[in-house]
């Protein structure tokens, strides 16, 4: 059981993808991407570069979906720090989904939306951003939750 510190600001925290491994895998399983290979990673973005992936990715980068040796896989970043989710909302905020940024602002709920985005990429035929967004907004159901 988690001991409440005064003062502590979850927003601020660190998610850690590796740790909700367990939690991720069944997410996909939810879904019915039965064999899907979660990979977690320092840098998605050097992960990319170096596999010559074409997504065009950044530094910043925190999570990538595709299909590599004939299975899907979904890289992610290992630390996702309160910067990396501010770059991902910063760039909702000005768009369709302004109403629904504040459901994603605690890290595990932003890890949800993450997965359930880059899900999207191999679930729905040929999507948007806009339409991954949509649809991880609508299959979130605060399934992970902090062991910590
Ligand atoms: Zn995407």
């Amino acid at each position: 059981m988690a001991r409440r510190v005064a003062g502590w600001n979850s927003e601020r925290h660190d998610s850690r993808a590796e740790l909700h491994r367990p939690q991720i895998e069944r997410l996909f399983r939810d879904i019915g991407l039965t064999d899907c290979r979660l990979l977690v990673e320092d840098s998605v973005h050097e992960w990319a570069v170096h596999h010559k992936s074409k997504i065009k990715t950044n530094p910043w980068t925190a999570g990538i979906a595709g299909i590599g040796d004939g299975v899907p896989v979904i890289v992610l970043l290992r630390r996702i720090t309160a910067e990396v989710r501010s770059r991902v909302t910063a760039g909702m905020e000005i768009g369709d989904f302004a109403q629904e940024v504040a459901r994603i602002a605690q890290p595990l709920a932003f890890l949800e939306h993450l997965v359930l985005h880059e899900a999207a990429h191999l679930v729905l035929t040929e999507p948007s951003e806009a339409d991954c967004d949509r649809w991880a907004f609508q299959k979130k159901a605060g399934r992970f939750q902090d062991h910590s």
